[in-house]
């Protein structure tokens, strides 16, 4: 059994996390020969190097200036040659990055390769001529080989072991791979930044109550069930002939198109059928796992540029200018796409309880008040990864960039900091609550109201 895991290097210089993830998926499948391989600037040799001494037979480091700067298609146009070269059963990637955050690369990769494919991956339970795996949001899932998975964050990466020794890291340039440079970096990328610029947009003016004051400021907060919390600014120019994948991102398609049509969220096939017969100027998907998967299958099938999870749409009449949180949210970018129809998806409020109770590692040793307070309000249970990590709750209730993203009506964080990486995934919640005794907890500037106290005090 032939194992390929795409790994990059994050920011800080460290193994992506959820790359981390798959490779110790790799790493634990019996008799699997493990080869690593990560796209990157020549310096990345000595991280692979590093990585080899956890176990893998082989490490490949595909770099070259032609493949600088390259977009998620660019970069999936790379890796799938090397994929073709080298021809694994077995494909294991991150679910996504933390730098890019598209979740793309992956369903991309498996077009352009020809593999089968399953996303967000909680267990693999059997592998064989078919693979089976259990998944984040949609159950059990069995294709045949070659296959490739994306992980979730379900095992941490293993320490090497004192005895260990490093592997070799062999370079592979374009020309190794045979690549057409107008498909690789920079030129073959068909998205654009246009401009960053920092985010603000997630902070909100936090009003300070009481503890008596917090059931009536749940329950106003829930009766404002029927307003947008998505995107509300309208353009004063309007795009001609705008499709959306299901009625997800209808509020966001509102702002920028009156002519709107709705495709049902099928298979990646017939949607690239439709489209390209069609010729819409845009197309805008949901933010869901299914939906993420089936744009970024589209994508490749079609060779288009796809701008993840968009926050904000604009347009000249011409052009879609697509408004995304990039860098663990820190700045938002502008981005254009070279290719028509643009393409994007745009977080849309998924589907799940009114009311979300986060326990923060704050919360640790007050679990049981906390679970009776979520009760009392039929919310759900969520978390912060701090949490996950020290076992107090489990990964599936983690909110944040390495978790899920929600947007209930009203979001109640308890004992939570606000980390930049938690706040990116429940800051488009409709009324967000903090709980916390640390009156300068960054929590606050996230929060449209704030109750300064200790868990059990303002619970009971
Ligand atoms: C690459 C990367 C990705 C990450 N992804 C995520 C992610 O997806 N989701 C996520 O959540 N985090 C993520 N993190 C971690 C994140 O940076 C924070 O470390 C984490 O969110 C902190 O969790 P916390 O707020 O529960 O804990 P802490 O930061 O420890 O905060 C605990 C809070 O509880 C308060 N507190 C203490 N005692 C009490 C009490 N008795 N009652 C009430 N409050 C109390 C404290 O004042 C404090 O503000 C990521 C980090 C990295 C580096």
């Amino acid at each position: 059994m032939k194992i390929l895991v795409c790994i990059r290097q994050g920011l800080d210089g460290e193994i992506n996390p959820f790359d981390a993830c798959a490779y110790e998926e790799a790493l634990r499948v019996k008799n699997a020969e493990v080869t690593i391989i990560s796209m990157g600037a020549p310096s990345a040799k000595d991280f692979l190097l590093r990585l080899t001494r956890l176990g893998a037979k082989r490490a490949i480091l595909l770099s070259d200036n032609a493949f600088a700067g390259a977009d998620t298609l660019a970069t999936a146009y790379t890796l799938a040659l090397a994929v073709k070269k080298l021809n694994p059963d077995l494909v294991f990637c991150g679910r996504q990055t933390l730098v890019g955050d598209t979740a793309q690369t992956g369903p991309m990769l498996s077009v352009l390769a020809k593999t089968s494919l399953i996303t967000n991956v909680m267990s693999i339970d059997e592998i064989g001529d078919t693979v089976t795996c259990t998944t984040r949001d949609n159950g059990t899932q069995t294709v045949t080989t070659p296959a490739l998975l994306t992980i979730e964050r379900i095992n941490n990466l293993r320490l090497p072991s004192i005895m260990s020794k490093l592997g070799e890291v062999e370079i592979w340039s374009a020309e190794d791979l045979g690549a057409d440079i107008e498909k690789c970096g920079l030129i073959g990328s068909p998205t654009r930044v246009v401009k960053t610029f920092e985010n603000e947009s997630g902070k909100r003016k936090c009003k300070f109550i009481s503890k008596e004051e917090l059931s009536q400021v749940i329950i106003t907060a829930l009766q404002k069930r029927n307003d947008t919390i998505v995107n509300p600014v309208p353009n004063p120019q309007k795009l001609d002939k705008v499709f959306i994948i299901g009625e997800g991102p209808r509020p966001f398609a509102e702002t920028i198109s009156d002519d709107i049509t709705v495709l049902p969220l099928t298979n990646s096939e017939d949607l690239a059928k439709k489209i390209s017969e069609l010729k819409p100027n845009a197309v805008l998907w949901g933010s869901d796992s299914i939906s993420k998967k089936v744009s970024a299958q589209v994508a490749a099938i079609l060779n288009l540029g796809l701008c993840a999870d968009c926050t904000l749409l604009e347009t000249d009449g011409v052009e879609l200018y697509m408004y995304r949180p990039a860098l663990s949210g820190s700045v938002i970018a502008k981005i254009v796409s070279r290719t028509k129809p643009a393409m994007a998806t745009v977080r849309t409020t998924q589907n799940g309880a009114d009311i979300m109770v986060a326990a923060g590692y704050g919360a640790k040793d007050n679990l049981d008040t906390v679970r009776d307070f979520a009760e009392k309000y039929s919310a759900e249970l969520v978390t912060t990864r701090k949490s996950v990590d020290n076992d107090i709750l489990p990964y599936t209730m983690q909110v944040g960039l390495t978790g899920k993203t929600v947007s209930p009506l009203v979001y109640i964080a308890i004992g939570v900091s606000g980390a930049v990486h938690h706040i990116a995934g429940m800051q488009k919640s409709g009324t967000i609550i903090a709980i916390n005794p640390d009156k300068d907890a960054p929590i606050f500037d996230y929060a449209d109201f704030g109750i300064v106290d200790d868990v059990k005090a303002a619970l009971i």
